[in-house]
């Protein structure tokens, strides 16, 4: 059984592993420790991971990345529209209600929808996985920012179950860092809390939480986000400037040509890099466009005025997350930081400067998160015993509820789980009902919930019992309705003398219980199962390109190698009568394979291959033999 976290990335993501010795980071096939979150499309295969990353510039249209930021949304969303869209290459378009991207694949215009997308990238990381732990892969926990919306939420979720793995939790990206930083503390205190801010400045996001840690158990007090903000934001301001400075000095302007442009990003984030630890870089872009081949140097003290706005902005969601928190600066008694873009200089002195005191270095700043959900799954797990410790945290967005008013009501609207509610959390609520009414679940998308109705046995309007529950996602369902009634009911109580007697009382009892029809915000089951089925033939079909690609290979390899031993060491032990026909049969798969074999399917490689080494594997049998002979011959002289 595998117990796996991984954190869902904008830029890359990284996947931790359960074992029996603690919790393991693992590497992706080129050894990198994160995998780019992006996935691409040729004419005859996808490409996911490293191998999109390759892609990104040389095929950007069919090469589609900010999979987070899609998920969920539909393409008519203000921030897709107003904001994302920049930093999105590929086309978006809609896909059953749904933003997706259309791309080239196969040869043929195509398009996935971002649930799609994102379960190919899961199915990346389930495969990454699965070749390191050598075990089949499905229980895990995937992080998510704590602003992710209900809709966003049952997206990487379908995403999830569609790339067959099994989310057994969504936790808060923060939380997961919290979680890992609580259990491997010995000297939390039993009583007056320690209280960290985790702050996290990504890719394309900010998230600050504010956490109380006692003996055993941890409590999110507040967070606050800044979904706008994080290393692509200062990659666009280095990039803003640069393309004024080129313009100038090599008079070519890099926003009409969509590649140069991101050519100009891939250096602008290269030089922000560089900058955190120089105080200056140097910027070279070969042949960018019009034959131009651009250079520049940019000072750390530049890149600090242009970014300014962005530091101080940076104060902002400190401020805001203390807030939520009810606590004051005085009260954080320690600060800790992941994510990449804590690495830039002015970042950490900003967050240093406001909390008035030096960060503390606990956590990985990369890793943290993952590792984090890693625990949590191993908690969640009948397989690992780990470390009991309790994990309270809450929901940012408050959720309400909305119905059309009826006499008995006062309102027509209840803010069921509050800003800062538990998650879990479950509440009861009472509505009087003759007929069958819908509730209507709010902050993104509406959650209708119809529910059958009859009016209580004397007429009056039934008093309905709905309880509400907002899930380990952080997701909000309704989870069951029954109608009340005030019945007299015969009760044995004792009197005062101590004797037993049967007295009449009114006692609310639940008459039926009541259908809940949901609809939410899901995407529907049959497209959930059509993508899944699509999903295994994509990977099957990926597969097979793999492994014909690989036959092709074993043939051309077996054919050189082959065709220079015949002719050199292997020449004496080959028939003379044979010979010069398997030369010139190893020299027609060679150049065969450069023209008209270049795009067969597997078998024809493989027959090839195998009638190949029905003649060389006795020729090499015969060499191996005669020099085994003489070694054979000493070691018996030896014994
Ligand atoms: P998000 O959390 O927004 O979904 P992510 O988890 O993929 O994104 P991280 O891996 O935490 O993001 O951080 C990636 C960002 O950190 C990128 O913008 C990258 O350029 C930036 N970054 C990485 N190393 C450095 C560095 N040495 N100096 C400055 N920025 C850096
Ligand atoms: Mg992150």
């Amino acid at each position: 059984m595998s117990v796996v976290g991984i954190d869902l990335g904008n830029l890359q993501s990284v996947i931790s592993v359960a074992r029996n010795r603690g919790i393991d980071v693992i590497c992706n096939e080129v050894s990198n420790r994160a995998t780019p979150s992006l996935v691409s499309f040729g004419s005859r295969q996808r490409y996911l991971g490293e191998a999109a990353k390759t892609q990104e510039v040389s095929n950007f249209k069919n090469t589609v990345g900010s999979l987070k930021r899609l998920a969920g949304r539909t393409l008519s969303d203000p921030d897709l529209q107003e904001y994302e869209k920049k930093f999105i290459a590929g086309e978006l378009v809609d896909v059953n209600g749904q933003v997706g991207v259309k791309v080239n694949y196969l040869g043929e215009p195509q398009s996935f929808s971002n649930v799609q997308l994102i379960a190919m990238y899961l199915s990346k990381l389930k495969d990454i996985t699965a070749n390191e732990i050598t075990a089949p892969v499905s229980d895990c926990v995937i992080t998510v920012p704590g602003w992710f919306t209900e809709v966003q939420r049952r997206a990487v979720i379908s995403a999830a179950e569609i790339a067959g793995l099994n989310c057994l939790r969504l936790v808060n990206d923060l939380t997961a860092a919290a979680l890992g930083y609580g259990i491997t503390k010995t000297d939390l205190p039993e009583d007056k809390p320690r209280n960290v801010a985790f702050v996290d400045v990504g890719h394309s996001d900010y998230s600050v939480s504010v956490v109380s840690f006692t003996k055993g158990q941890l409590t999110v007090r507040g967070s606050a986000f800044d979904k706008h903000f994080g290393g692509r934001n200062f990659d666009t301001v280095i990039a803003d400037h640069l393309a004024a400075e080129f313009k100038e000095k090599f008079k070519i302007d890099v926003y009409t040509n969509q590649k140069a442009l991101l050519r100009l990003m891939v250096a602008a984030e290269r030089c922000k890099k560089v900058l955190s630890a120089n105080p200056q870089a140097a910027v070279n872009i070969e042949s960018i466009m019009d034959d131009r081949d651009v250079q520049t140097i940019v000072n750390r003290t530049d890149f600090e005025e242009w970014a300014a706005p962005l530091f101080t902005r940076t104060e902002d969601t400190l401020r805001k997350a203390l807030e939520n928190a009810g606590m004051t600066i005085d009260d954080i008694d320690a600060v800790e930081m992941v994510g990449g873009s804590t690495r830039i200089p002015a970042i950490k002195t900003t967050i240093s400067n406001f909390f008035g005191k030096p960060i503390s270095t606990t956590l990985n700043q990369d890793e943290a998160v993952s590792r984090g959900a890693a625990l949590q799954c191993a908690m969640l797990s009948p397989v690992f015993k780990v470390r009991e410790f309790r994990v309270n945290d809450i929901c940012s967005h408050p959720i309400k509820l909305e119905w059309t008013k009826s006499p008995e009501d006062d309102d027509t609207e209840i803010v069921v789980f509050d800003n800062n509610n538990n998650i879990p959390s479950t509440k009861l609520l009472t509505f009087h009902r003759s007929e069958p009414f819908t509730l209507e679940a709010k902050y993104a998308n509406p959650e209708n919930l119809p529910v059958d109705v009859k009016p209580a046995s004397n007429g009056e309007p039934a008093q309905i019992k709905v309880k509400v529950r907002l899930n380990i996602h952080g997701i909000m369902s309704v989870e069951s309705a029954h109608t009340v009634e005030e019945k007299m009911v015969e009760e044995e109580v004792t009197n005062k003398d101590g004797e037993k007697e049967t007295k009449k009382t009114k006692k609310l009892v639940k008459t039926a219980d009541l259908t809940v029809v949901s609809g939410n915000t899901s995407v529907p089951r049959n497209f959930v199962e059509q993508y899944a089925e699509k999903e295994s033939q994509m990977v099957a079909s990926d597969k097979l390109i793999m492994a014909t690609e690989a036959a092709k290979n074993s043939l051309e390899e077996y054919g050189y190698d082959m065709r220079d031993k015949v002719t050199g060491p292997l020449s004496e032990y080959i028939d003379a009568a044979i010979k010069d026909k398997f030369v010139e049969d190893l020299n027609t798969v060679v150049d065969w394979i450069y023209d008209e074999g270049d795009d067969q399917p597997k078998s024809v490689y493989v027959e090839k291959l195998d009638a190949l080494k029905a003649i060389g594997t006795p020729v090499v049998e015969r060499f191996r033999e005669a020099e085994e002979r003489p070694r054979a011959a000493n070691s018996l002289r030896e014994a």
